[in-house]
Order: C-alpha cells, then sequence, then structure tokens
C-alpha cells in the first residue's frame, strides 16, 4: 500500500548553506500550511538555553563543523513528535548526513509517514560567500533579510513584525562558511543520490531572484502534493 497518498505531506529542502533553505521554507510554511523544522534553528536554541546537548554542539557550530548525529536526531525526533507536526513538515538543515537520512525513514516508517518529496536547491559555490555574510534575521518573528537581496522597506525595522532588533549568526562569517561548504559536499550532496533513488527527488535552481524561486517551488510542491 501507497501510504503517502494519506499520510501527511512531509518535505525535505537540500542544499548547501545560503541556498536559502530557512527563506523558502517559511515561504512553503505560509503557503501549505506546513512546519518549518530546522535543525540549525533548534540547536541554537539548545545553545541559547545551555542544555547539555547545546553546550556540546556549541564549539562545533562556531567552527562551521556538523554536529553529532546523535545529538541532532534526538533533537529531531523530540521534535517532530509534537503535536503541531502532525499535518506536515519542511524540513530544513536535515538529514545532512546518510546516517541520519536513515534514522529519519525509519522514524517517519514508526509514524507510518513517509517523504513526498526531496528538493535540492542548486546553487554556485562563489555566490553562497556573499549570501551568508550578507545576511540578518528579525530577533522578534525569525524574518530573514539581507544587506543586498532582501532589505526591510524601512532601514531597521521589520517587514513582518515591526521589530527593530536584527541579530546575525556567530558562524555567518567568512571562514566559517568554507568549513560548512565543505562538509557539505563531504557529507549532504550524497543525500542528493540517496532521494534519487527513492523517487522524490525534485531540482530547483536556486540562483534566481527569491520571489522567482518561490515560484518554483511551490510548482514543485504543489505537483508532489496534488
Ligand atoms: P546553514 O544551512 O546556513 O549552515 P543551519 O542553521 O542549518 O545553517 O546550521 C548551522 C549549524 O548547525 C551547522 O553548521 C551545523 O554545525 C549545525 N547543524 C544544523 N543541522 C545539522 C544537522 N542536521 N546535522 C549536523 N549538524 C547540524
Ligand atoms: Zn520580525
Amino acid at each position: 500500500m501507497d501510504a503517502s497518498r494519506v499520510s501527511p505531506v512531509n518535505l525535505i529542502l537540500l542544499g548547501p548553506p545560503g541556498a536559502g533553505k530557512g527563506t523558502q521554507a517559511r515561504m512553503l510554511e505560509d503557503r501549505f500550511g506546513l512546519v518549518q523544522l530546522s535543525t540549525g534553528d533548534l540547536l541554537r536554541a539548545a545553545v541559547a538555553a545551555g542544555t547539555e546537548a547545546g553546550q556540546r554542539a556549541k564549539a562545533v557550530m562556531e567552527a562551521g563543523d556538523l554536529v553529532s548525529d546523535e545529538i541532532v536526531i534526538a533533537i529531531l525526533r523530540d521534535r517532530l513528535s509534537q503535536a503541531d507536526c502532525a499535518g506536515g513538515v519542511i524540513l530544513d538543515g536535515f538529514p545532512r548526513t546518510t546516517v541520519q537520512a536513515e534514522a529519519l525513514d525509519a522514524l517517519l516508517f514508526d509514524m507510518d509517514q513517509g517523504i513526498r518529496a526531496a528538493i535540492s536547491l542548486e546553487v554556485e559555490d562563489q555566490a553562497m560567500v556573499e549570501r551568508i555574510s550578507g545576511r540578518f534575521t528579525c530577533a522578534g518573528c525569525g524574518e530573514g533579510y539581507h544587506d543586498i537581496h532582501k532589505t526591510p522597506a524601512v532601514a531597521g525595522v521589520c517587514d513582518k513584525c515591526g521589530g527593530t532588533e536584527m541579530t546575525r549568526r556567530a558562524d555567518d562569517n567568512a571562514e566559517t562558511v568554507a568549513s560548512r561548504l565543505s562538509a557539505y559536499h563531504a557529507q549532504t550532496a550524497p543525500l542528493i543520490d540517496y532521494y534519487d533513488g527513492r523517487g522524490v527527488l525534485a531540482r530547483v535552481d536556486a540562483m534566481a531572484e527569491i520571489d522567482v524561486v518561490a515560484q518554483e517551488l511551490s510548482a514543485v510542491v504543489r505537483q508532489a502534493t496534488a
């Protein structure tokens, strides 16, 4: 039986740091009523809260390396079991290794669910350093901005919530970005083949403007959920 027809729509966004996964995941949340689940955000929250996992993850994240599968899978499992995820999730930044992808398959299988689509945001590495070093986020609502590509209508004021506190991530600097990109190519890029082999892979050109990428991505999601 093909359970994917009746079960929640679970999507994966694949792509290197800076590809726009977070921005597009928020867009998909609004348009399709799914819940964005970012392991980067969950880990940063754990670091800020000073949990044991957070303390172990902090230095690893600052160096641009991957946090251990064990920690990330535990965090993801907890979040996925919460009630608001029952209608479907957009996984942003997870899985990042084959071990994580297999753990996810097992978790979803136990919940009688599956992956409806894994969407690869395809970009060129050279553009990623510029994208990442220009980005900042509203501390109030999490909306993402960029010094060049997406400025708020009024400088310093969030378009979405009117907040005026903007934050930049500690790991969004040129040196760390280089490590994050190489971790992506070594450990995460093989997942493109992994999901292609399962027949759920879609590719979207993510070098275009944010709105253009959003259109193309929405079309892919509509098709995957039809
Ligand atoms: P980006 O995609 O821009 O690198 P994220 O917010 O997704 O940003 O991740 C930031 C950092 O958090 C990563 O560099 C890594 O250290 C850690 N991290 C996030 N998700 C995972 C994961 N699934 N596995 C291992 N480490 C992760
Ligand atoms: Zn805001």
